[in-house]
């Protein structure tokens, strides 16, 4: 007698069946967004269970965030029906470090090895770098551990790497470097993030005992996310999955066109290597999606049909809900009014019962929160920003408020600690004491005590001069506060004080992020009338702290919303040099491009039911505004999925008013067809200078000078006084 079909498995399609009850042998899942990849992969995981194949401990489970981790997990116990425990489930990492504390040993270090954080490699790698005698200032720290992480994601230990793999770093030390660290970090019982793969691959390949004992260990893996893996993930999987005798119980999910990581070293090469490696594998395609609209669904579909080499899917709407809401895309005319209809949007929601949860704000780029959140903050509407820190609380932010509260009001001391060593002046801790000493000895303010031991001379060397500079950098921009408002002193004092080229010369992968929030920063500054007006506006902001509900709505980065799901999904800045994103254009090809547009598809399938993609018609930058195009990804997707509502630019009188949830706003038409997104026409706009080669520049600090190269928003100019430097592009006036 057949044995009727369990209840977890009657509710899935008969391809999902089939990726769940193919246990045995190596098994591939392609398919797209929404499709139920992941939910397979926990069932597969309960049915394994269920059936008997395996206890919980011998089935090996890889997420790629920690939040798919905790979910899978919920998801086991609830099948389960207890808490479920000793689970190898995790991320690579997670599940690396796991690992390696039981076979530290075998690369040299013992089971209590340390984790590093980004500051302390850097500092060792500085550290390791002195003999060579290197100068850091063209070749950067930051840049070479790049390189060793690049090796690192690649599997390469110091002597797999080959002479064709070294690089020019240093005219050639940098493998030998490389060699250093690795040696350095065993002496002090310490590895870095990439080791936890690294190390963790080489025993592997090198122990047969250790690797015998994972496979009689693990006898079914499962791997999320497949198409972001990167060569030591691959290599490591590989190892644990191929045995000599038996089955490779491996099943892996994955999207090529959700491949959104090779800028971390991710291949999505791997997935084509599967069959190779595995040969026999099954291939399930899964084709119904069960999260989003068919309105949604055909939307993204259209989109990511722009992009060439991809494998190849079908995906079908797998709702039996109605055909659903039109991709709503809006146009405005700047960020603050992007602010406020997604806002007014989100409070209508909210009036009509939708919870904030199933509500998510995707963005680009981690500085395109700040809009958001004070909006959010003004209305009331409390949130999250997921996978990164709300914008004011951000360290470079801080960092920045700190000087700018000195400047407004030189007696604030906790604001004048924070700064007086940042960037690094060689004024250290009991420099700090001794001007606290002088402060209380005074009275006065710790800006009062620096003042009055600099003018007796009661400092020497190298504090010395670092104080008198800061101090000087300070006056400078009071005065430019009286004469030229504002923005500028901000600008001036971030320049003179040497924090923003403390950033420029960070070549760690956050740091463009970080000037980006800096931009932002002085952005918002430029919407205030006075830096006064401004700080007691962020300190308002900062206060207003939203309760501990848990019905918030999500801010996160397109990156971090990968495998996440929600009702109603706004996409703002879709916008020509923001998304894509101005590095994609300008490294030129399709290559990048293709990378965003992915990105942009990964954004679109996130919405089950409503999708609203915004765009502005101008940013501000500073006091000037930038005038803005519609991203290209706008025009890309098919018209009849999408609903054109453009306030900025769509005359008035042709718009026919189609209910819509922005019925109090914005005015509402369907796109003709034969569409092309409409260039704004705005008049109070300047429109943004693209700065030639060879062109004459003005900077209010080095002078006049020339465009010698470009990289990104960052200028290579040669000033009149003052030699070769790095500047944004903002930051710079066109002379000729
Ligand atoms: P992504 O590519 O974005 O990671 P995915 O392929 O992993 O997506 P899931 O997150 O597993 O897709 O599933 C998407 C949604 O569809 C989930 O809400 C899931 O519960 C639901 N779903 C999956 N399969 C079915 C089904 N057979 N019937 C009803 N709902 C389903
Ligand atoms: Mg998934």
């Amino acid at each position: 007698l057949p044995s009727p079909t369990p209840e977890y498995l009657s509710r899935l399609n008969p391809e999902q069946r089939r990726a769940i009850e193919t246990t045995e042998g190596p098994l591939l899942i392609l398919a797209g967004a929404g499709t139920g990849k992941t939910r397979v992969l926990t069932t597969r995981f309960a049915h394994i269970l269920l059936t008997g194949r395996a206890y919980p401990s011998q089935i090996l489970a890889v997420t790629f965030t920690n939040k798919a981790a905790r979910e899978m997990r919920e998801r086991v116990s609830a099948i389960l029906g207890e808490p479920a425990e000793g689970l190898w489930l995790g991320t690579f990492h997670a599940i690396c470090a796991r690992m390696l504390r039981r076979h530290a040993e075998y690369v040299g270090l013992t089971s209590s090895f340390n984790i590093l954080d980004t500051d302390d490699q850097i500092r060792l790698l500085k550290q390791v770098m002195e003999p060579w005698k290197i100068d850091t200032k063209r070749w950067p720290p930051n840049q070479l551990m790049g390189i060793i992480q690049r090796w690192k994601d690649r599997g390469l230990t110091p002597d797999r790497v080959t002479p064709a793999e070294d690089s020019d770093f240093a005219n050639g030390h940098a493998l030998a470097i490389y060699r250093a660290y690795q040696e350095r970090l065993i002496a002090l019982n310490t590895c870095d993030f990439g080791d936890l793969m690294l190390h963790m691959t080489e025993i592997l390949r090198n122990q047969p005992n250790v690797l015998a004992q994972y496979h009689r260990i693990f006898r079914y893996i499962l791997v999320d996310e497949y198409q972001d893996t990167n060569t030591v993930q691959y290599l490591w999987l590989r190892l644990l999955a191929k045995r000599e005798h038996g089955p490779s119980n491996i099943a892996c999910v994955g999207d090529d066109d959700q491949s959104i990581y090779s800028w971390r070293g991710a291949e999505v090469e791997n997935i084509l290597r599967f069959e190779k490696d595995f040969p026999g594998a099954e291939v399930v395609r899964l084709e119904r999606n069960y999260r989003s609209t068919a309105q949604i669904l055909a939307a993204a579909a259209g989109l990511i049909a722009h992009n060439e080499g991809r494998l190849g899917k079908t995906l079908r709407p797998g709702r039996d809900d109605a055909q659903g809401e039109k991709v709503q895309i809006i146009g405005v005319r700047d960020s603050d009014e992007e602010a406020r209809i997604v806002g007014g949007a989100i409070e209508r929601l909210r009036g009509d019962g939708h919870p904030l949860s199933e509500i998510a704000i995707l963005m680009r780029a981690g500085f395109q929160t700040r809009p958001f959140e004070e909006r959010l903050m003004m209305i009331g509407i409390p949130y999250r920003v997921v996978g990164g820190l709300r914008f004011y609380e951000r360290s470079e932010i801080r960092d920045c408020l700190a000087y700018l509260r000195v400047l407004s009001q030189p007696a604030d001391d906790l604001a004048f600690e924070r700064i007086i060593n940042v960037p690094k002046r060689g004024v250290g801790a009991v420099a700090v004491q001794k001007l606290h000493a002088q402060a209380r000895a005074l009275p006065g303010p710790l800006t009062a005590a620096v003042i009055w031991q600099l003018q007796e001379g009661l400092l020497k060397g190298k504090s010395k001069d670092a104080l008198d500079g800061l101090m000087a950098a300070f006056q400078r921009a009071k005065v430019t506060l009286e004469t030229e408002g504002h923005v500028v002193a901000a600008e001036q004092l971030l320049e003179d004080s040497g924090y923003l080229q403390m950033w420029r010369d960070d070549r760690s992968v956050e740091a463009p992020g970080r000037l980006d929030n800096i931009r932002e920063l002085l952005r918002a500054l430029g919407e205030f009338g006075t830096l006064q007006g401004f700080l007691e506006h962020v300190a308002l902001v900062m206060d207003t702290e939203s309760e501990t509900s848990d019905d918030k709505v999500s801010l996160m980065t397109l990156h971090g919303a990968k495998g996440l799901e929600f009702d109603t999904v706004f996409l703002p800045g879709w916008e020509e040099g923001v998304f894509p994103s101005q590095r994609s254009l300008d490294e030129g090809g399709n290559r990048a491009l293709e990378e965003e547009r992915r990105l942009a598809y990964v954004g679109l399938t996130r919405a089950r039911r409503r999708a609203i993609v915004l765009h502005a018609a101008s940013r501000r930058i500073y006091a000037n505004w930038q005038f803005s195009m519609p991203s290209r990804f706008i025009e890309e997707i098919p018209s009849e999925y999408v609903q054109l509502t453009g306030q900025a630019f769509e005359t008035r009188r042709q718009a026919a008013a189609a209910p819509s949830m922005f019925a109090s706003g914005p005015l509402t038409s369907t796109r003709p067809s034969g569409f092309r997104a409409p260039r704004p026409k705005i008049h109070d706009v300047k429109p943004e200078p693209t700065v030639a080669i060879g062109a004459t520049v003005f900077h209010h600090r080095f002078g006049e000078g020339t465009v010698i190269g470009a990289d990104g928003p960052q200028l290579h100019i040669n000033f009149e006084n003052g030699g070769v430097k790095r500047v944004m592009a903002n930051f710079v006036e066109i002379r000729s």
